[in-house]
């Protein structure tokens, strides 16, 4: 199974999206861009809002039924592990294998022997087409990577396998995820890693490294925006120089995941895949319920009342909702509106508060970032807050449409 050239995650906290998500990719291909969707929930935001993955599948399956979608989609059990990803082998076809926990895992002396020495040939300057300085390959670097990622690489190898045995070979995608971590991976490991997960057998479509900077979650990226894009145009060549020397799936291509809405990387991104002709995977998968609540907000009346009343329990709750984010949300709580301010507010100010334009006057990335991780409320309001979403469908499935349509993909794909 292979996946085309540009694919979007996008995710549904609350599954009733997925007909006006599926418009936006509706719209690029009208203006020329096939973008492949990808329904991706992972076993943590299961676990959350008390879904199983089984839902996704029939969202995903009723959205292109219901708007005629021909093109090609995927449901992805998005970071899984052995330990959780026997519920999503019936509903799934891409698998998200995230082996961040096992890096730093000591791998055993054979299994560091077999790598030096199936590598050991890259020692000296090793020189990758399209990137100037070539890379000094020693024991130490060798023995240096071995030691962080070989573990991990092993058990991308037992988990690939655990899923082909059950869903036969060919049968699904595959994805390496190593972003849940806090150091990024630079090109060069990114070239060994991919070496070892060859050896592994693992046949995999996309990878997703950590990038250089925060990728906070549901706002813009926070670091230095060039550097970003140097280390992801040499993650590109070292794609291109391994799927040669590895023999690796000729379409293999990065995996981005983004914390959703990273603006200011979005034209980077476009600008050098086009350069070098590669394709894309964009996980941006968690503001799809933003637009929810924008959308309550801008309904107005009792609608209005339940954006409001979700803000103010997240307000009270906030060090709760926070401390399992830590590493992807900056909120300064001194920017942070009280429960008494938001109730003054007109529905056109929350709903421009909490939408990502940057530069508009109201928006304000510290509330956004608040409601963001506080789904479980929403969640927590069961039918009413599912009932408000049916009750005002029109109008949330707009603001979910438009962002998706006008503020990723236009960006990134355009
Ligand atoms: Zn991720």
């Amino acid at each position: 199974m292979k996946i085309g050239k540009y694919s979007m995650g996008i995710g549904d906290r609350f599954g009733l999206q997925g007909k006006y998500q599926l418009q936006a990719f509706e719209q690029a291909l009208k203006a020329g861009v096939e973008v492949t969707p990808v329904w991706n929930k992972s076993n943590r935001e299961h676990n959350i809002v008390h879904s199983v993955p089984g839902d996704v599948r029939t969202e995903a399956d009723e959205a292109v039924s219901g708007r005629n979608w021909e093109k090609e989609y995927f449901v992805d059990a998005d970071h899984i592990n052995n330990s959780n990803v026997e519920k999503f082998i019936e509903f799934s076809d891409f698998f998200t294998l995230d082996v961040a926990d096992f890096i730093g895992k000591p791998a055993n002396d054979n299994d560091i022997a077999d790598f030096l020495s199936a590598f050991g040939k890259y020692k000296g300057n090793l020189s990758i087409p399209g990137i100037e300085r070539p890379f000094l390959i020693d024991d130490t670097i060798l023995n240096d990577i071995a030691g962080k990622y070989l573990y991990a690489v092993k058990e991308a190898g037992a988990i690939y396998r655990n899923i082909e045995g059950r869903k036969g070979k060919g049968n699904f995608v595959a994805e390496v995820s190593m972003d849940e971590v806090n150091n990024p991976q630079t090109p060069i490991e990114l070239f060994f890693i991919m070496g070892a997960l060859a050896k592994e057998k693992v046949v995999f479509s996309t990878i997703a490294p950590k990038f250089t900077g925060r990728f906070n979650k549901g706002v813009d990226y926070v670091g230095d925006i060039k550097a970003f894009a140097k280390e992801f145009e040499e993650d590109i060549l070292v794609i291109d120089y391994a799927i040669k020397e590895f023999q690796l799936e000729p379409g293999l291509k990065l995996s981005v995941h983004s914390g959703s809405d990273k603006f200011s990387l979005y034209p980077e991104i476009g600008r050098i895949i086009r350069k070098h002709d590669k394709g894309i995977h964009l996980k941006t998968a968690g503001t799809t319920w933003l637009e929810e609540v924008t959308g309550l907000a801008l309904a107005g009346g009792d609608a209005f009342e339940l954006a409001k009343g979700i803000y103010a329990k997240a307000f009270e709750r906030r060090d709760d909702l926070c401390a399992p984010y830590a590493s992807v949300i900056d909120i300064k709580p001194s920017n942070l509106p009280s429960p008494e301010t938001v109730n003054s507010w007109s529905p056109e100010k929350f709903a421009d508060s909490l939408r990502h334009v940057p530069g508009h006057p109201d928006f304000n990335p510290d509330l956004r970032q608040l409601i963001h991780v506080g789904y479980k409320i929403a969640a927590e309001y069961g039918d009413v807050y599912i009932n408000a979403i049916k009750t005002h469908a029109d109008l949330v499935g707009k603001q979910v449409y438009e962002n998706i349509w006008e503020r990723h993909m236009k960006r990134i794909f355009l």
